[in-house]
């Protein structure tokens, strides 16, 4: 046998594996059949839990060891069981969607990037009225192609497009995250402090409420100590449509207790309080334990629309853990923004 030709043999398998590599990645999804589905960090019960999945929602495909899927969930991987999932072909999910082919842009200028993410890149603004196929779909994003590259344009912006609601152009929401800096709010089960839960919730708010085209505006851009009365007047001093302060709740004592709640202290704020406080019950399953006139500063001298939202207990161990997942503020977030659009469609 010739050298070179026992170097290719030697190749071989490795050219096959790679040639098998080359297939698109994550040409299958995860759809999770379950609430409370733990993800972890190894395919097995004793590796950490690192997150949570639930019914109905959809993670690309890594790889799959016995019976175990590796999923990718915020930007890292992690492991579930099989026998709480389903996995769904790329194409037969497009098939399911097939009524959608094509999609209208809204309005001019819309953004359109080079992935599923308001992290990436934008490639490119769109001119209201133009046409695009749609080619693919991907966690709530349209996959289109624009000047012969992919490009990805949010779901929601096109939807809300389609539908009566006026949605939020040119709504000025301003977000306050409840505490920071020094002031840490409440202490979780485990320790956690409620301003990280707050600016968690606030971040992705704004980032969801910044794609179907408001302007926010955070009253705490940061991890620092801002006083209730500058909080109350950055929100006075703006054009502010509706006034969002973050919160989350504590009982160290009565560790069973859960729930959301909404307050408001003008009377005309209690239909927004109403709209926001039923759909983050809605979003959620949370306890729903209603809105009250309440008289925090915040919302007590606040001129524009206000409200302050307890979004759950973090003296609650389990809840505690839920609300640090990406998967649960996604769906607060989804139902604050539900609410917030009725309360745009009918004031
Ligand atoms: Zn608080």
């Amino acid at each position: 046998m010739s050298r070179l030709y026992k170097k290719i043999l030697i190749l071989m398998p490795a050219l096959l594996f790679l040639q098998l590599s080359m297939q698109p990645a994550y040409a299958d999804n995860v759809r999770i059949d379950a609430d409370n589905l733990n993800i972890r960090s190894g395919p097995g019960t004793v590796y950490e839990v690192i997150g949570e999945a639930n019914t109905g929602e959809s993670y690309p495909l890594v790889s799959q060891k016995e019976e175990w899927a590796e999923i990718e969930f915020g930007g890292q991987t992690g492991w579930v069981a099989t026998d709480f999932i389903t996995i769904e072909t790329e194409n037969n999910e497009t098939a399911a969607d097939s009524k959608e082919t094509s999609i209208t842009i809204p309005q001019n200028n819309t953004q359109i990037r080079s992935g599923p993410s308001t992290e990436s890149d934008i490639i490119y603004f769109a001119d209201e009225g133009s046409q695009y196929e749609i080619t693919g779909e991907k966690d709530g994003w349209y996959e289109i192609s624009v000047e012969d590259r992919e490009g990805y344009i949010y779901k929601q912006l096109v939807k809300e497009s389609n539908s009566s609601s006026p949605g939020f152009k040119d709504k000025t929401i301003v977000i306050d995250p409840g505490h920071g800096g020094r002031d840490v709010g409440a202490i979780g089960a485990t320790g956690s402090f409620e301003k990280d839960f707050a600016f968690l919730t606030a971040y992705e708010l704004k980032q969801e409420l910044e794609i179907l085209g408001a302007d926010v505006m955070l009253a705490r851009p940061d991890d620092e100590f801002v006083s209730l009365g500058s909080r109350v007047s950055f929100s006075n001093t703006m054009d502010t449509d509706a006034f969002i302060s973050i919160h989350y709740n504590s009982v160290p004592e009565l560790p069973e207790v859960t729930g959301i709640e909404t307050y408001y202290f003008q009377e005309q704020n209690e239909e927004l309080a109403n709209y926001i406080q039923s759909e983050v019950v809605k979003a959620t399953d949370a306890n729903d334990r209603g809105t009250t006139q309440e008289n925090y500063l915040v919302i007590m001298q606040n001129v524009k629309p206000a409200v302050l939202v307890e979004l759950g207990f973090i003296s609650n161990e389990e809840r505690e853990d839920l609300l640090g997942t990406i998967g649960h503020q996604k769906k607060i977030v989804s139902g604050i923004i539900n609410g917030l659009g009725k309360y745009f469609a009918y004031e």
